[in-house]
């Protein structure tokens, strides 16, 4: 049975990957190997955990295996195994296409990086792909690395429980093909047509037994399942003179999982490995924590923190955590979300139990107090990391807080139990400095008549930086924190205070406490201005709860200050943007009575109350002082005409 072949073409993200692949990548170009037999041995574990789970899908003869055939003469080098296979759509959806939604941006990254070397002086465009390994390692392109070194790529596969078999085929030239065909067994078989073996290149012969031996053990020697293939042999058998050639079959892993070892006798370049193996980031980890508990709950971690954030960490369909769960050595399941709350998402790893039962299911681990107590544990550990990491390598911390901090702090708004622990652990812009710091650092800094850690919210540290909300305290040298990253909002809708200390906002209420002889001389300018402010209120009925005099204001001619408690303007934006309904949230609006934009309104208020210009006036201070702190103008091109208008002022301008 053979259905014709159909021809597709490569989603358009998919052949730009492919194209970078091929021509960008030149060193250890050996990984396409380990690659494939984690996509081999990946395939094995589904096999076994659908079989576990159906009776029907059960073979009580099944061995799992990888093999790897090597034919020099022909050039090929062939990947085969008895995992859970493929169905034709699985193939079309896996292989064609990338499924990830990151994928877009990880290629505007990678063209960035490539146009800003190209740009930097003296550089060549091969110094430009330089950085393309580091990127597509950390992406993850898994089966396309077979590209590297192959001018072609045949995969053959039939799925578990299905007797159509399907063939795949590319050239890598944008296109590949699929037919169905008669495969004997379940399972999926990859051949490479090699590119020729390039005598003066530092690369190996990759039909080479010798070559294909050291690559296995260095890069899957860990891998649970065996790596096998035909070597030949010579051997001088009793009786006879001459030693004769003998083929067999070797296993050329040792298959000792990795986390069983005792610590002592694992190197640094073993984890890193392995953490290859397990995760497609070629990058080495920037830390690996490796223990076992013991005591009633046996069990050891295996967890790793990336150097680089993956495009993934930001995708809101993968908000669960990524650590695998074994079970006395076997493969139990991928992302176990119950293991790490979702703020720990970028942690990779496993955790291999020796008590769970090996059929455990999504469902039953949901309420398996023993895996609560693994995930407290686990969390603890990593908070300690990060404060060990804070306190010895502030630096690299830094890096690592830049990479992932925008995820932990996910942790402050979500996560109740270890909010105050979380909260030691994260850093903040602040303006004293370009360095970040913690919240203690804060408070140790904190002057003696300061009463609360302030802060301010915004797009940027840039656009913050100037905001009006900051003269309240800028007279004082108070520190204030610039929460400029769109989680921040969210954060401090829950934290609260820090070590005792209220976390407040500029933009809120009362911040800056006026002293009794501030407050009876606004009060007394109030009272002056009466007529104006209740006229500038009416006004701006629509816009603003109330027009009143500020005492915090120094150079700027106007503020808007929000309720305590109420949405900053930015969350505000931030919900209407998502489309939820938000009800309207009027601010106040202060005027610095001596600044001359004031001194200004009151001449127009007295020469004509009723007059357009007054009242266009005040739509002008009202947008200034939305522009100042970084809001959007609910009406720009109105705002654009007056301040035409007030620039070359004409009849009824508001000049
Ligand atoms: P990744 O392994 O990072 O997901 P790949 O491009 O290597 O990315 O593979 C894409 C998908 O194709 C895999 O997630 C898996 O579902 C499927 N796949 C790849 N190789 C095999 C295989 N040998 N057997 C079964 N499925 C496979």
């Amino acid at each position: 049975m053979t259905a014709q072949a159909e021809t597709h073409r490569f989603q358009a993200e998919t052949s730009e990957l492919l194209d970078l692949m091929i021509h960008s990548l030149y060193s250890h170009k050996e990984i396409f190997l380990r690659e494939l037999i984690s996509n081999a041995s990946d395939a094995i574990d589904k096999r076994r955990v659908a079989a576990l789970s159906d009776e029907a899908l059960r073979d009580n003869d099944w061995e799992p295996q990888i093999r790897l055939e090597r034919d020099p003469e022909g050039r090929k080098l062939i990947i085969e195994d008895n995992g859970i296979g493929m169905s034709r759509q699985e193939l079309v959806d896996n292989i064609g296409t990338i499924a990830r939604s990151g994928t877009r941006a990880f290629l505007e990254q990678l063209r960035a990086s490539k146009t800003a070397t190209k740009k930097g002086k003296g550089k060549s465009e091969d110094v430009a792909t330089e950085s393309a390994p580091e990127l597509i390692g950390q992406f993850g392109v898994g089966f396309y690395s077979a590209f590297m070194v192959a001018h072609e790529v045949e995969l053959e596969t039939r799925r578990l429980g299905e007797t159509e078999a399907t063939r795949w085929s590319s050239k890598g030239d944008g296109e590949f093909s699929v037919e169905s065909f008669d495969k004997e067994s379940v399972g999926t078989r990859i051949t490479l047509l090699l590119r020729d073996a390039d005598p003066e290149s530092e690369h190996a012969d990759f039909t080479d037994e010798y070559a294909l031996r050291t690559i296995v053990k260095k890069y899957s020697d860990f891998v649970e399942h065996p790596v096998q293939m035909e070597v030949e042999r010579t051997e001088t058998k009793e009786g006879d003179e001459e030693p004769t050639t003998v083929t067999e079959l070797q296993t050329l892993n040792s298959r000792k999982p990795l986390w069983v070892r005792p610590r002592n006798e694992i190197e640094q370049s073993d984890y890193d490995e392995f953490y290859s193996h397990l995760t497609h980031d070629w990058n080495k980890p920037l830390r690996t924590i490796h223990f076992r508990a013991e005591g009633t709950h046996e069990y050891t971690a295996l967890l790793y923190l990336p150097t680089q954030r993956n495009a993934e960490i930001l995708d809101p369909s993968k908000q669960a955590s990524r650590l695998s769960l074994y079970v006395k050595k076997v493969f139990v399941m991928a992302e176990c979300e119950e293991l790490l709350p979702g703020w720990l998402r970028f942690v990779r790893g496993l955790v291999d139990s020796s008590d769970l039962p090996l059929n455990v299911s999504r469902e039953t681990l949901q309420h398996n107090r023993q895996i609560a107590q693994i995930r407290k544990r686990l969390v603890k550990k990593l908070l300690d990391t990060f404060g060990e990491m804070l306190k010895k390598e502030r630096e690299t911390y830094a890096e690592f807080w830049t990479a992932f901090g925008s995820v932990l702090k996910e942790g402050l708004y979500i996560d109740d139990a270890h909010r105050a622990e979380l909260a030691k652990v994260c850093l903040w812009q602040t303006s004293k400095g370009a360095e970040p710091c913690t919240l203690a650092e804060y408070v140790d800094r904190m002057e003696p008549d300061q009463e609360a850690i302030w802060y301010v919210t915004g797009a940027d540290r840039h656009s913050v930086e100037k905001s009006p909300h900051l003269e309240a305290v800028s007279g004082k040298g108070h520190e204030v924190l610039f929460l400029v990253d769109p989680v921040d909002e969210w954060v401090v809708q829950r934290l609260n205070e820090f070590e005792g200390k209220p976390l407040r906002s500029l933009e809120q209420g009362d911040a800056a406490a006026e002293t009794d002889e501030q407050k009876s001389e606004r009060e007394e300018q109030e009272k002056e201005l009466e007529g104006l402010l209740g006229a500038a209120q009416a006004s701006l009925d629509d816009y603003v709860s109330k027009v009143r005099l500020s005492s915090r204001l120094k150079e700027s001619p106007a503020v808007l200050v929000g309720a305590e408690g109420g949405l900053s303007p930015q969350l505000e934006a931030m919900l209407r943007a998502s489309g939820q309904q938000v009800p309207a949230n009027k601010r106040v609006l202060e005027l610095n009575p001596s600044h001359p934009v004031v001194s200004r309104l009151k001449e127009l208020h007295a020469a004509d109350a009723d007059s357009p210009r007054f009242h266009q006036f005040l739509e002008l201070v009202h947008g200034q002082a939305l522009l100042a702190e970084g809001s959007q103008l609910s009406d720009p091109s109105r705002f654009a005409k007056l301040v035409g208008e007030l620039l070359a002022p004409g009849e009824g301008s508001p000049g």
